[in-house]
């Protein structure tokens, strides 16, 4: 997968399937959430990431590779692909979404430190189970685990949750981290946080270090606020596996003056 003809054909490849409808995350400060990419008005942070602002031990950093729409293609992919039984060709997209999100863009998360900090490579990889706990191999870990970086961590469910949207280190339990490890954890979809984010402090109380969270698709629901509008102004813009993740900015950095 690291072979460059390979990686350049998968990604003609989504282009071609999808690109017509999915589209990049935009990273942009009081344009979208400083965490999770969501449409902010005018703010840093989207309502769910302002109420947890503060808490120690969430993700140190968050990537996101597309948008999934409520109600629109986007949206109906994600369903679709871990549906039982699935819809072929959405787990076919996604498949190729999460590997080539993994093979540019997993190792640029190094540097999606705070600036000044040093680069940290990762370490440990983890995907987030399902809520409450389902029996046999959910999709995307058998997607991740193909090309995913390092060791895997793997993420047990908590057998009963009450709401499993909140933000709990109990909703899941991981087994203890070497010191200084820094995980990986992939989810498909973000729409509250609270998912991703109890995995990530579950992940913190086994001792990890440092927690990235790669997210497939971050859920927008177009009747909220000015959504229906953001991801109107989005439209001329077929996705583009070369967009960073981690900062919304081609990758590896173009034009004149950019580190090679
Ligand atoms: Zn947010
Ligand atoms: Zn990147």
């Amino acid at each position: 997968m690291a072979d460059p003809d390979l990686v350049a054909r998968l990604s003609a490849a989504l282009v071609a399937s999808a690109g017509g409808y999915l589209r990049n995350p935009v990273r942009r400060e009081l344009v979208t959430c400083a965490v999770c990419a969501t449409p902010v008005a005018g703010f840093r942070l989207c309502y769910q990431c302002q109420r947890r602002r503060g808490r120690t031990g969430l993700a140190d950093a968050t990537g996101f590779l597309a948008y999934a729409v409520a109600g629109q293609q986007s949206g109906y992919v994600m369903q679709g692909y871990k549906a039982r039984p699935p819809v072929p060709e959405h787990r076919a997209i996604v498949t190729l979404l999460v590997l080539l999100g993994l093979a540019r863009h997993a190792p640029c998360v190094k540097n999606a430190g705070a600036s000044g900090e040093a680069p940290v490579p990762v370490t440990h990889w983890a995907t987030v189970p399902s809520l409450p706990a389902q029996p046999g191999e959910h999709p995307l870990h058998a997607i991740v685990s193909r090309l995913a970086p390092g060791c895997e961590v793997t993420l047990a469910a908590a057998d009963e949750v009450d709401y499993p949207r909140d933000l709990d280190a109990g909703h899941f339990r991981a087994p203890p981290l070497p010191a200084g490890a820094h995980a990986l954890l992939v989810d498909d979809t973000w729409a509250r946080g609270g998912h991703a984010q109890s995995a990530v402090l579950a992940l913190r109380a086994a001792g990890a270090a440092r927690v990235s969270v790669l997210v497939a698709a971050r859920w927008i629901n177009a009747d909220f606020g000015g959504n229906a509008a953001f991801i109107r102004g989005l439209a001329d813009r077929d996705y583009d596996p070369a967009i960073c993740p981690w900062t919304g900015a081609a990758c590896p950095p173009r034009g004149p003056g950019a580190p090679s």
